[in-house]
């Protein structure tokens, strides 16, 4: 297959175990500033997927609430196949504090009373939440907390 610019395009999803935590990227500046990119894989490609209200619910609350984890967080953002996240991360690259900021965010969607910034002031579809589906999904991805750093099936 021809080499494409979107890193994403070159991974064979087929390959791939979920969930999992994955380098995607690492771009450095001119004056030495790096970003880290990761894809962090909630549903095994094309066999599961997120239904878009626990989606979009889980977005704000870990947008919103692995800045109180790391100071180093660019963005977090989903992928249009509903089956993970992006994060960027600039300045550090330790893989395993990573997944511990992921895990200690994870548990505040599992103890949220609310979804933050759940209305037509601060979001773009206001009606499309579902608290209840961002727990769930927060609580089956930390069940398999270990497994985070297998990416690829045997
Ligand atoms: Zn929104």
């Amino acid at each position: 297959m021809t080499k494409m610019n979107v890193e994403s395009f070159n991974l064979d999803h087929t390959k791939v175990a979920a969930p999992y935590v994955r380098l995607a990227g690492v771009k450095e500046g001119k004056n030495g500033d790096v970003v880290h990119k990761y894809d962090i894989r909630f549903k095994q490609p094309n066999k599961a997927f997120m239904k878009m209200d626990a989606l979009h619910s889980i977005e704000h609350l870990m947008a919103e609430n692995i800045r109180n984890h790391s100071d180093h967080v660019v963005d977090l953002s989903p992928m249009g196949c509903q089956t993970g996240f992006y994060l960027s991360v600039i300045n550090h690259d330790n893989y395993d504090e990573i997944l511990d900021v992921l895990e200690k965010t994870l548990q505040d969607v599992v103890n949220a009373t609310e979804v933050p910034a759940c209305n037509e002031v601060q979001c773009g579809w206001a009606a499309n939440h579902s608290l209840e589906g961002a727990q769930q999904l927060a609580r089956e991805m930390l069940e398999k907390r270990a497994e985070w750093s297998t990416i690829f099936a045997e």
